[in-house]
């Protein structure tokens, strides 16, 4: 694999799939409309001589994209085989052609970096297409089972997070002359929002096991994983700002991080709603 030796840390990787006109329509692998000839990608691959020639763009959302070094560019080889027909194709930035677009601005992981990344007639060494029009649509699952599978992971911690801010802040506060801890209304939320927890951490956790050992991958079990944790980390993140009350909503505590980080997760790698119709289809 083209820059698989390098180990000094010197290669910041991002992950290109999302357009400006295909953000869904990129993540349902195993469904009709995924080779729908009809739905066209932007960014295009065609083979000249020892080369393939990049053209097209990137959408904004492309994590690390105004940051990396190189990027892996899931991309459209043969039109008429839909989306399906594509193409992973690792791209290094410092190629002529390549250009960045500014970091976007947003509401939640406001520290994770995203931007566009555009692609003019760029040149790339035949061996970087690490996949092709045949297997693309085998590897988008594998890539969809792994990454919605960490997301699990990820999104059970930040429902625990949450959940133990709140926990710690209701015994230190004091109503009704009292810790917030000793009424039961609060009891009540705090036990709720620990059941949601624990099923998150067993779910994310037998989806990552299974999924990143097997090949190939259960992929519901990751989508189902994906959308059941970032919806608790959000639910329960609103919970525990419920809990501190008025300061929840202030900087002061990280609460308001956290629920504004879920929020975003409810849409990153696939938006929630979405997802889980593609799940679907493998029922
Ligand atoms: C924090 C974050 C990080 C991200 N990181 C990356 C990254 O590293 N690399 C990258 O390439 N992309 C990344 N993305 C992009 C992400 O994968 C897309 O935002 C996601 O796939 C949804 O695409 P979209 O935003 O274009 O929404 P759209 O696809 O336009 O969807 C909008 C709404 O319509 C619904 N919808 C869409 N299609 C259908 C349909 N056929 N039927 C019914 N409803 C439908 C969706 O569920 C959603 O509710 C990231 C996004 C976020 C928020």
């Amino acid at each position: 694999v083209p820059f698989g030796k390098n180990t000094d840390a010197s290669i910041i990787g991002c992950w290109g799939i999302t357009e400006p006109d295909h953000g869904t329509d990129t993540l349902v692998p195993g469904t009709p409309e995924f080779s729908n000839p009809e739905i066209k990608g932007q960014v295009s691959a065609r083979l000249d001589g020892e080369e393939w020639v990049i053209e097209g763009q990137k959408s904004a959302w492309v994590s690390n994209g105004t940051i990396s070094t190189h990027s892996l560019v899931y991309l459209n080889i043969d039109p008429s085989m839909g989306l399906k027909g594509g193409g992973i194709c690792i791209v290094p930035h410092n190629l002529p052609g390549v250009r960045k677009g500014r970091p976007l601005d947003k509401m939640g992981q406001r520290a994770l970096n995203q931007g566009e990344i555009f692609f003019d007639k760029v040149r790339v060494p035949k061996d970087y297409m690490l996949v092709d029009q045949e297997s693309y649509e085998a590897l988008l699952d594998v890539t969809l089972a792994t990454a919605n599978a960490g997301m699990g992971a990820i999104f059970t911690g930040v429902a625990r997070a949450a959940y133990e801010e709140a926990l710690n802040y209701s015994k230190t506060r004091i109503q009704g002359g009292k810790p917030l801890f000793e009424h039961q209304l609060i009891k009540h939320k705090l036990f709720n929002m620990f059941m949601k927890v624990e099923a998150a951490r067993a779910l994310s956790r037998s989806a990552i096991v299974y999924n990143l050992n097997n090949t190939p991958p259960l992929t519901k079990y990751s989508i189902a994983s994906k959308v059941f944790c970032t919806n608790t980390a959000f639910e329960v993140a609103s919970d525990a700002i419920q809990i501190f009350g008025g300061i929840g909503v202030s900087r002061e505590y990280p609460v308001e991080k956290f629920f504004r980080d879920a929020r975003a997760a409810m849409i990153e790698d696939g938006a929630n709603d979405s997802l889980m119709i593609t799940g679907a289809h493998s029922l």
